[in-house]
């Protein structure tokens, strides 16, 4: 078996192929998809041992509205979910609805089908480089140290994490170094939504638009008007929850799982940094302790909760933000007010800046009105320091504003389809990827793309 040369240690090369993804999350997924799609041989290597990341792991659904029409693997995944029987539009909304165990089996089905290797319970540790490559990266699986070699990487952890070893510089948090709050979501089952909505609808609730029995959404916070604020109010004077519960509540029904709801809190209070290793096993802790609350107080107080009982937490901290690469290009807040127009603008987002803060302050620079989009050009993905890494998540080069815009799911998955097309682009053309001219790949989906998403 050949052998890479690590911290005084040969290690065995597991893979040598054309595309490497770190991470197969919300990005990592669709960029491995896509270059699947175009024929080169791919792997995915991924920690935990299901794919979607913050979707699945972290329990995060549905996807948020966009009124951008979705490219190709978008569609691909959602047409595979109805075939699963999971309903994806809740006929009022342009939300893309899921529940997260068909959402992770779907992803690795069509990755198997088209050839793609997966490689779970691996952590990615390094990276080796050579000229200003990456020539192969280490990951540690239950057998020890291997080595994966490959013509082209996808960066996909949403930490940076392959970036920041190859050499790239980041940035995280706010001008105060602060990162977007921690939510740690879970599930409840036994829930009976038709009682749930009807005590909602009694209650004069204004805030769910949807008429339809498999989708319906639930929140509170304070100071907004929302009907279920006094039964917060008085969980909190019963002694039954505590202040920081009361922060943020919101749920939502799961498509499929008809008396299960995912719930998007507890907020997690005092933690500032999401980078920081030990705050995040403190904010586990703390979102353990709140969730314990929040489901024994639930059935006492809300009706449609009387049989209600946890069935599952995230296995995946909810991170909203944590490093952004400083690629080429870093794309701005100025770019969402100006809706800006790249020659290598590969992807679209309109979702306004939705900061959850640490601090409390809302930042609301006005949204954006529907058909208004900004672009996101190919430099945002590629760097300076590694010619063949491009990059696809959350962590894109942008400002802590504008990411708090192009973080959601169908933003994510767009980016993400256009990595796996460079990632081919690269191996059948031989061009290093921070060297493909943007404008190309542009064009390359406008004709491919049977929604001709650019006018
Ligand atoms: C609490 C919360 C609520 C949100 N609500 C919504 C919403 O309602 N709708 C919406 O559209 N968006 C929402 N978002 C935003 C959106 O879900 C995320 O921004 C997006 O899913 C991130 O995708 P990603 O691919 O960058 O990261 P992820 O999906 O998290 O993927 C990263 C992957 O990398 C893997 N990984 C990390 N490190 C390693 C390593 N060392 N080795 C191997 N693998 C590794 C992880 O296991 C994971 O699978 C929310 C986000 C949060 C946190």
């Amino acid at each position: 078996m050949e052998t890479v040369f690590f911290f005084n240690r040969n290690i065995p090369v597991l893979y040598d192929v054309e595309c490497a993804v770190v991470g197969g999350g919300t990005a990592g997924a669709v960029a491995a998809l896509s270059a699947l799609e175009e024929k080169i041989e791919t792997v995915v290597i991924e920690k935990t041992i299901s794919l979607g990341g913050t979707q699945t792991n972290a329990l995060v659904s549905p996807m948020m509205p966009t009124q951008v029409k979705g490219q190709r693997i978008n569609d691909l995944i959602i047409e595979r979910l109805h075939k699963e029987n999971v309903q994806t539009n809740d006929g009022t909304t342009s939300c893309s609805w899921f529940n997260t165990e068909s959402l992770s089996y779907v992803l690795e089905t069509l990755i198997v089908e088209r050839g793609g290797h997966l490689l779970y319970d691996a952590n990615y540790v390094d990276c080796l480089k050579e000229n200003g490559k990456i020539s192969c990266i280490i990951v540690n699986t239950s057998n020890g140290l291997y080595a994966v070699k490959a013509k082209t990487f996808v960066d996909a952890t949403a930490d940076a994490l392959l970036s920041r070893t190859a050499g790239v510089p980041v940035e995280s948090g706010n001008e105060e170094g602060q990162n977007q709050q921690i939510s740690f979501r879970f599930e409840m089952g036994g829930i009976d939504v038709l009682t749930l909505r009807n005590f909602m609808k009694a209650e004069g609730d204004t805030f769910c638009k949807i008429d339809h029995p498999e989708f319906f959404e639930i929140a509170m916070v304070p100071g907004k008007g929302h009907v279920l604020e006094p039964y917060f109010q008085k969980g909190l004077s019963d002694g039954h929850l505590k202040e920081e519960d009361l922060k943020y509540f919101q749920a939502f029904t799961q498509p499929g799982k008809n008396t299960v709801m995912s719930f998007n809190c507890p907020h997690i209070p005092g933690v500032f940094q999401t980078t920081d290793p030990v705050l995040r096993s403190k904010a586990v802790t703390k979102g353990r302790e709140m969730i314990r609350r929040l489901t024994a107080f639930l059935p006492k107080a809300i009706p449609g909760f009387e049989q209600a009982y946890l069935i599952k937490e995230a296995s995946q901290l909810g991170i909203r933000e944590s490093y952004r690469i400083k690629g080429k290009y870093i794309l701005t807040e100025q770019d969402y007010l100006s809706r800006a127009r790249f020659e290598d603008g590969i992807a679209r987002g309109d979702w306004y800046i939705d900061v959850h803060s640490v601090k409390g302050q809302t930042v609301k620079p006005e949204p954006l009105t529907k058909g208004e989009y900004y672009e996101i050009p190919y430099r945002s993905l590629i760097t300076h320091e590694a010619a063949n890494l491009i990059v696809a998540g959350r962590h894109i080069s942008s400002t802590f504003l504008m990411q708090a815009s192009l973080r959601i799911q169908p933003t994510v998955r767009d980016v993400a389809q256009v990595a796996g097309m460079a990632c081919a682009y690269s191996v059948k053309y031989s061009v290093d990827l921070n060297n493909i001219d943007g404008a190309l790949l542009r064009r390359q989906l406008r004709n491919r793309e049977e929604k001709a998403w650019m006018e």
